[in-house]
């Protein structure tokens, strides 16, 4: 792919990525484009969920086989634990979850409390993440703000006035799903700016070099949120290479799309710019609770340049 040539040695950071809906394919193309860590927020399945145990499991696989199954790419792997808006929706299982967030927030690899927020803005959404924020206060965890795609502006704005209204340090807060409109409030407000490149509806990677010729890289930050819809595990080193292209400086491109994100979310106590800058070694016959990425003999490392597929 051409544009690892502009890349080449970068190093990058997508802090917000649902790798349970990618495949080991997009975890080797990413690992080959210089993405050495990623974190997955917790949200919803793409349908209901019809119990707490689903919960239960979902969470228990972000700080355990998931995690497992980067590394096994040489990616670390950090989540973010809570209940996403729109399930907050179902107030009897909102309430069930509430409850078992604690045994799951102080975990290993977890870097904070999300993604929260609003979808819809219903009261039931503003209940739930008043209750987090609270959470995540206690646990002395950042937080990931999930903004609404329908009434943006007002709804990134209420997300800020609800968390400083609870005592939160925006310096501890990450507002992700930015774009054009709602930018220039979070940063003036001390928050982090998070945005999203993703195809055809959140923010295309020519508006985001834009943005970081406007605003410079102080407090920004991309990710690709690659889920189960059409979205590109490669949106963040796609994007540096664009940048470069566009003449944005190396220190600007490292900023935010990697240093940006280690700062914020090191505040967890649970990652490292230190760390981050070693590489991760990989073993992919090693196990997790008796099971390998691997399937019946299969070798470790599949070369991906070969056109033959044994
Ligand atoms: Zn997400």
């Amino acid at each position: 792919m051409d544009f690892l040539d502009d890349i080449r040695g970068m190093k990058f950071f997508d802090m917000h990525a649902h790798m349970s809906s990618r495949t080991t394919d997009d975890y080797q193309a990413m690992a080959d484009a210089g993405i050495v860590a990623v974190i997955e927020p917790a949200f919803w399945l793409g349908q209901p969920r019809t119990g707490v145990d689903s919960f239960r499991d979902y969470f228990a696989s972000l700080v355990g086989w998931e995690r497992f199954r980067s590394s096994q790419f040489g990616i670390r792997h950090y989540c973010t634990i809570g209940l996403n808006s729109k399930e907050s929706n179902q107030i009897e299982l909102a309430e069930q979850v509430m409850e078992i967030l604690p045994l799951f927030i102080y975990k290993e690899g977890v870097v904070g409390v999300g993604e929260i927020g609003f979808d819809d803005q219903t009261p039931a959404e503003e209940k739930y993440y008043r209750a987090q924020l609270e959470l995540a206060k206690e646990a002395n965890l950042p937080v990931q703000i999930h903004t609404p795609h329908r009434d943006k502006k007002r709804g990134t704005t209420r997300s800020m006035d609800i968390a400083v209204e609870h005592g939160l340090d925006p310096g501890m807060v990450i507002v992700d799903h930015n774009n054009e409109e709602t930018v220039k409030e979070v940063l003036d407000r001390g928050f982090w700016a998070g945005f999203t490149i993703y195809p055809f509806t959140k923010m295309g990677n020519e508006r985001m070099v834009e943005i970081v010729k406007q605003y410079g890289s102080h407090r920004i930050m991309v990710n690709s949120a690659c889920d189960w819809g059409i979205s590109d595990p490669l949106a963040v080193p796609k994007t540096a290479a664009l940048m470069k292209q566009k003449g944005i400086s190396d220190h600007d491109i490292r900023m935010v799309t990697f240093e940006n994100a280690v700062t914020a979310f090191a505040q967890s106590g649970q990652l490292s710019l230190d760390e981050l800058e070693q590489p991760l070694t990989i073993d992919q016959s090693q196990k997790f609770n008796g099971s390998t990425i691997l399937r019946g003999g299969q070798a470790p490392r599949i070369a991906k340049e070969s056109i033959t597929i044994r």
